[in-house]
């Protein structure tokens, strides 16, 4: 008979702008998605009157709630989190911030005030509309627990299970009373909380620092800029010397800092100044039709740059700000077309540049927390083995750029920043539930790691089983004129052909100024730590651009997995060997043919016509094959195209004199 399988245990990372589930099952720590396909559920919930019951009140949880808060200001509830096991006077310095109203419960806490307007409590007087206004108070908690129900039932729909168990994350600095709401939450919402877990410590879980056979105690910051907040911690990781299943390390907090209001909504706002001054500009000055609002309690206090907009023109602004922000994470400029409607169509392109200037100080003082908190640990940035970027605003490059230059240290970015923390959950859950036993946490790199090269085969820089951590470096060239911007892909596997190998991930390297095929120098660098990521850097050697890409090879990657691939990499030997050379052959040939053919036409009437014949013939010849190893590799015997291709090598010696002699005369 089979046992009943263990009962999973998610993860949950209950973030102040945004929320995540995540489960580790038997391909490692994942989050789950929604049906659309996204992983982060905004921290937001709306409440209305139902109109399916009189007296009723329902409630519209995520995306729906936030693309709408604008609209609906006192009765979105968002940032929630800033309330949680917190006293109206703890409260006082988030109220300017929150657009709902915040009132004093039993014991001086903090409860959230919603207006409604409810309609009468018979079906009779629903039919008729009359509704009569109505209060509703609610403590964080309860709100929460809306928002960890909805990622129960999320996961427990994607898993098709119940689920009642969960590990959920909480900032370092959460003193006694939030964590203990936090927990109360996940009652309301009908979850057992197996246990609460530090950000900061699940981040480097996810990352399986303190997992492996790791043989020193690290010290790590975790460096997170979310929506709203700022937290750097400092963690000193220790192996357990004695390791239970589920301790394998301490993970202590040396130190903890931050700014409570300092995140991406900070740059929102900023970017929404700057467009409506703009459109101002460009539209002259022109006041936006005023529009009957509903009133925001505190926004005098609170700086709202689109304070006399209509409330259609600020989501717009609001959603367009963002959009641009995180554009500008990967381009130099995003530009926006707005339809303003009665006054034109607005259009305007913001440069990655202007937003550095915009936000260089808030980055500012992210930094100057992060010299405190070495500060209160007593370390200096060389005592830092890694800095583990978190949460969706660590993806802006100026953010990466200071965090380099403070610590001297590459950034750790190899997990999704938005995910790391929810990640990190479900691996605490899965230690919890003894899920996490066959996680491969190797000493050892378990399949080989490559770059694609011209025509789709994988050039091998990292071989498998190499110990880590490994380093590797190889030159390229391209293989094409004029190129300005070369694409790096990042290959995993045994197999020759690119196809065949699993692909880790893409980056460009640009800026390059155009250069004939074969002149740049690219140098390509793997280096896997410790804790099994994989940093590749590609530089270009003459003029210095530089890239790079960060990923964890083996994440979602199991046993069985390694097996299969490695035993298909045996059974294509053979083909693969023989492909990967047609492959190679046929590039290098293309480019010897390109240069024959152009030092031919140049200097072609120089030569004795017997020579010029017997070029022309040796060039024939391997352009043919290379065109049939090109349209099917199988046609040609590599040994073939290796001998078309050297004889035409020792045939151009000639030619090659000739083209040179006849440039120093030109110099
Ligand atoms: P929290 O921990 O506060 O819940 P998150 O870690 O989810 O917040 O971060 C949300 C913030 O990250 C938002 O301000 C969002 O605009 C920002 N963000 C997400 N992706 C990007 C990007 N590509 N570039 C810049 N900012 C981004
Ligand atoms: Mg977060």
């Amino acid at each position: 008979m089979m046992t009943p399988p263990t009962e999973p245990i998610v993860g949950i990372d209950l973030g102040t702008t945004n929320s995540l589930v995540a489960i580790y099952d038997k391909d490692g720590p994942r989050t789950i998605d929604d049906e659309q396909g996204r992983a982060l559920l905004p921290s937001v919930v709306r409440f209305e009157a139902d109109p399916a019951s009189p007296g009723g009140v329902r409630t519209i949880v995520g995306h729906d709630a936030s693309d709408r808060a604008v609209e609906f200001p006192t009765t979105t509830i968002s940032s929630v989190k800033r309330l949680m096991g917190r006293s109206l006077s703890d409260a006082a310095e988030d109220l300017p911030y929150l657009s709902y109203r915040v009132v004093e419960g039993e014991h001086n806490t903090a409860r959230v005030e919603i207006p409604l307007l409810l309609r009468e409590g018979s079906a009779r007087a629903a039919s008729t509309g009359a509704a009569h206004p109505a209060h509703r108070i609610l403590s964080p908690q309860e709100v929460s627990a809306l928002i960890l129900r909805h990622l129960a039932d999320r996961a427990s729909l994607a898993l098709g299970r119940p689920i009642t168990k969960a590990v959920v994350t909480v900032p370092a600095y959460f003193d006694d009373a939030q964590r203990q709401a936090t927990r109360d939450a996940g009652r309301l919402a009908g979850l057992d909380v197996v246990r609460i877990v530090n950000e900061p410590t699940a981040a480097a879980l996810a990352y399986g620092l303190g997992l492996g056979e790791q043989r020193k105690p690290l010290t790590v910051v975790i460096f997170d800029l979310g929506g709203g907040t700022f937290d750097v911690s400092i963690l000193r990781i220790t192996p357990n010397p004695n390791p239970a299943p589920d301790q394998p390390a301490f993970f202590q907090v040396l130190s903890t800092a931050g700014d409570t209001h300092l995140g991406g909504d900070d740059i929102d706002h900023a970017l929404v100044r700057m467009l409506a001054t703009r459109m101002r500009d460009q539209f002259g000055l022109h006041e936006p039709r005023a529009q009957a609002r509903e009133s925001l309690p505190g926004s005098d206090s609170a700086p709202d740059p689109l304070a006399n907009l209509d409330p259609a023109t600020r989501r717009a602004l609001k959603q367009f700000a963002q959009a641009i922000k995180h554009k500008l994470s990967d381009e130099d400029q995003a530009s926006v077309r707005i339809d303003v409607a009665g006054a034109g169509v607005f259009q305007t392109t913001v440069a990655r540049d202007d937003l550095d200037a915009l936000m260089a100080p808030w980055v500012d003082r992210a930094m100057a927390c992060c010299r405190q908190a070495l500060a209160d640990a007593q370390l200096t940035p060389k005592a830092i083995d890694a800095v583990i970027m978190v949460g969706g605003s660590t993806r802006i490059p100026l953010v990466r750029q200071r965090v380099r230059e403070v610590f001297g240290l590459e950034p750790y970015t190899a997990l999704d920043p938005d995910r790391v923390v929810a990640l990190g959950a479900a691996v605490q859950a899965a230690i919890m539930s003894g899920e996490a036993k066959g996680a491969l946490l190797l000493d050892v790199i378990p399949l080989s790691l490559g770059i694609e090269t011209a025509g789709g085969a994988v050039a091998k820089l990292i071989l498998r089983n190499s110990t880590v951590p490994a380093r590797a470096t190889e030159r390229f060239t391209t293989s094409v004129d004029g190129q300005t911007s070369i694409k790096i892909h990042v290959l995993q596997g045994e197999r020759e052909m690119v196809e065949h190998c699993r692909s880790l991930g893409v980056f460009d390297l640009r800026g390059l100024p155009p250069m004939p095929a074969g002149v740049p120098q690219l140098e390509v660098e793997f280096l896997v730590d410790a804790g099994g990521v994989l940093r590749v850097t590609a530089a270009e050697k003459r003029t210095g651009k530089r890239a790079q890409l960060q990923v964890v090879p083996n994440h979602g990657l199991t046993r069985e997995e390694v097996d299969r691939i490695e035993a298909e990499s045996f059974t294509h030997a053979r083909d693969d060997m023989a492909r990967h050379r047609v492959v190679d052959l046929v590039v290098n040939s293309r480019l010897d043919l390109k240069w024959i053919g152009e030092q031919l036409a140049r200097h072609g009437s120089a030569l004795e016509p017997g020579y010029r014949r017997e070029l022309e013939v040796g060039v024939a010849a391997l352009a043919d094959l290379a065109a049939r190893g090109d349209a099917d590799w199988r046609t040609v015997d590599p040994n073939d195209l290796h001998h078309a291709k050297e004889a035409l090598d020792r045939a151009s010696m000639r030619l090659q004199e000739v083209a040179i002699t006849a440039s120093l005369r030109q110099g």
